[in-house]
């Protein structure tokens, strides 16, 4: 049975740890990556963790001896997954989620095209201006230069939502935690088949997910689109 790839990506700010720190809890035998950074620890964040947090210099070394899937560079800072998580995840029968950036997706697409990408969107700049504040805040700190990059380069990164196969809007964490989870049983539903004992609710699940791939969530995200000022696909040349 091979292990399924899912991918995460979001802008900065959009809730999209808080999302799958709850996911954690209501999905087994998904493996989370844990991702190298030349970034340093925030808030509590922990070394191997949150991330394998490292030097330029190791992360450099590591890029020389292809030891990365994909890596990235996002404000400022080296971001990567080791090919030796995938390895490690499917080896021991579980799927595996990358939390990872646009440019990032865009290599393990290529490399993987059977990966099933997810796109998470914050409702409005607004929303995401004040959670980063909020979060900058918690953390101590709120380093207003910092807040306006993340939200200019939201922009950005929501511009490539066609490029996901999912998309899912964290407006009620609640919702978007149960339409993850609904994307990953379907995944499986797929690739398994549904057990007879729990088809009611299986159907159930597949509905949720299937109302959240792109081609089905045009009405919901077309506010959002509109909001960061991105065209939308029908005004689009
Ligand atoms: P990301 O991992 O995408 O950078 P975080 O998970 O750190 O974002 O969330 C940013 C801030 O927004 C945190 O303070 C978090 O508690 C808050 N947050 C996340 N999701 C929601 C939500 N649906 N409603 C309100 N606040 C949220
Ligand atoms: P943060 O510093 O807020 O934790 O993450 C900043 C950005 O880097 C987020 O968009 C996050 O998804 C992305 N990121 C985290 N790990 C990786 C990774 O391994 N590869 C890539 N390409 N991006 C990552």
């Amino acid at each position: 049975m091979a292990g399924i790839l899912f991918i995460i990506s979001a802008p900065s700010g959009s809730g999209k740890s808080t999302l799958v720190n709850q996911l954690r809890s209501l999905v087994s035998g998904l493996e989370f990556s844990v991702s190298w950074t030349t970034r340093g620890p925030r808030g509590s964040e922990v070394d191997s963790r949150e991330y394998h947090f490292t030097t330029r210099e190791h992360f450099e070394k590591m890029i020389r001896n292809g030891e990365f899937l994909e890596y990235a560079e996002v404000f400022g800072n080296y971001y990567g997954t080791a090919r030796s998580t995938l390895g490690e995840a499917f080896a021991a029968g579980k799927d595996l989620l990358l939390d990872i950036d646009v440019q990032g997706a865009a290599q393990v697409r290529r490399k993987m095209p059977s990966a099933i990408s997810i796109f998470l969107m914050p409702p409005s700049p607004e929303v995401l201006a004040y959670r980063l504040r909020n979060r900058s805040r918690a953390e101590g700190s709120v380093q207003e230069e910092i807040i306006r990059k993340r939200l200019a380069k939201a922009r950005e990164e929501i511009e490539n939502y066609r490029d996901y196969g999912y998309i899912l809007v964290n407006d009620i964490l609640d919702r978007a935690v149960e339409e993850m989870a609904a994307v990953v049983a379907a995944e499986r539903f797929r690739r398994d088949g549904v057990p007879a004992e729990n088809s009611g609710d299986a159907e159930r699940l597949m509905e949720i997910a299937e109302s959240c791939r792109q081609a089905n969530s045009e009405a919901r995200i077309q506010p959002v689109l509109r909001a960061f000022g991105v065209p939308e696909p029908s005004l689009q040349s």
